[in-house]
């Protein structure tokens, strides 16, 4: 089987070019630039579109990265990995997934590997049991996770200061979101925090793997967490337009957001778990979802464009009659967009509901 370079990769390059983003000294230009055989062939692998294009960032010209679900039309909560899927995923130099059980589909592949590649997950909450401790890795061995935060890492047995650090940020950051925004929701790219820390995990794996290039990835990581704490910064600045009112959701996809920017949830219980759940919602908490967005102190519907039904349509011409933003929002970014474009344009619209 012929391995396609992965589609998106060119036009995230050329924006993220474009853009001048992450283009530094360091040069984010020819994997022989900074002279390492062994980078040549780093290959990353993520889940999804939103990781791909973070590790994109970070990557500079070192590498390749390819995500196992690159349309917007395949629902990452039922994906299930192909014969494909599991060949790139036995090459890979590093995975990179959301965690939590969101791409579970991936995990079991990469479980089931006699080499297991590194794994690094943006979110290690709950839902997320295996355990990581049984690495190929001699090295693993002296390192391996006696506890859970520091599985990414346990493979490289490296543990200078800032890596750390780094571990410690994100794992307090998450507890922190844990009680702030009631995870139990995985969709963590909305929340820009745990993002910022996860840019700069990305960073210090990538680093790991590949030390010659370990100048480039911290600073091009360094200028992503950078990017996204100005994102941080605008969706905080809504808090106060945002007092007071709420939001409604047909999905608990973009709650962190929507939750820092300052809105009160006010969907019905039992509303978006029906349909993340694929299941009927009751009439009871249609009714209520629709006397909300028409009397109610709604000023934001965020709306899961990619999954629909008659009764999300129905909760969607409601809010629409009833003069209720609708925001748009979805699991990954859509064909021709980078997660910092997508989420800047979420932003836009959020704060242009907020008026
Ligand atoms: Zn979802």
């Amino acid at each position: 089987m012929k391995l396609a370079p992965a589609p998106r990769r060119t036009a995230l390059t050329a924006l993220v070019a474009a853009g001048a983003l992450v283009l530094s000294a360091c040069g984010a230009s020819a994997p022989s630039q900074e002279g390492s055989s062994a980078s040549d062939g780093l290959r990353v692998v993520a889940s999804t579109t939103v990781y791909s294009s973070l590790v994109s960032e970070v990557l500079g010209g070192r590498g390749e990265v390819e995500a196992l679900i690159s349309s917007s039309g395949q629902d990452p909560h039922s994906y299930e990995a192909s014969a494909r899927d599991k060949l790139k995923l036995s090459k890979a130099s590093l995975v990179v997934l959301n965690g939590g059980g969101y791409d579970a589909f991936a995990e079991q592949v990469v479980d089931s590997l006699e080499q297991r590649p590194p794994v690094l997950e943006a979110f290690e909450g709950e839902g997320h049991s295996h355990d990581h401790a049984e690495e190929a890795d001699a090295e693993a061995a002296s390192t391996a996770a006696d506890d859970h935060a520091d599985h990414d890492h346990a493979d490289h047995g490296h543990a200078d200061e800032s890596h750390a650090e780094t571990e410690a940020a994100a794992a307090e950051t998450a507890d922190a979101d844990h009680a702030e925004h009631d995870h139990g929701n995985e969709h963590v790219w909305y929340d820009l925090h745990l993002m910022k820390d996860f840019a700069g995990r990305i960073g210090e794996e990538l680093s790991a793997i590949d030390p010659d290039g370990a100048a480039g990835y911290r600073e091009r990581a360094a200028a992503l967490q950078s990017t996204l704490g100005g994102l941080e910064e605008r969706v905080e600045a809504l808090q106060t337009v945002a007092k007071g009112r709420g939001y409604l959701m047909t999905e608990p996809v973009a709650q962190s957001l929507l939750e820092d920017a300052g809105l009160t949830n006010k969907t019905p219980d039992g509303l978006a778990e029906a349909i993340e759940e694929g299941d009927e919602i009751s009439p009871l908490a249609l009714k209520r979802a629709q006397d909300a967005l028409r009397f109610g102190s709604v000023t934001v519907l965020a709306y899961n464009e990619q999954t629909t039904d008659e009764q999300t349509t129905l909760i969607k011409a409601t809010a629409e009659q009833a003069g209720v933003h609708v925001l748009s929002v979805s699991e990954t970014p859509g064909a021709d967009e980078d997660y910092l474009t997508w989420m800047g344009s979420t932003i836009d619209a959020l704060e242009g509901a907020l008026k």
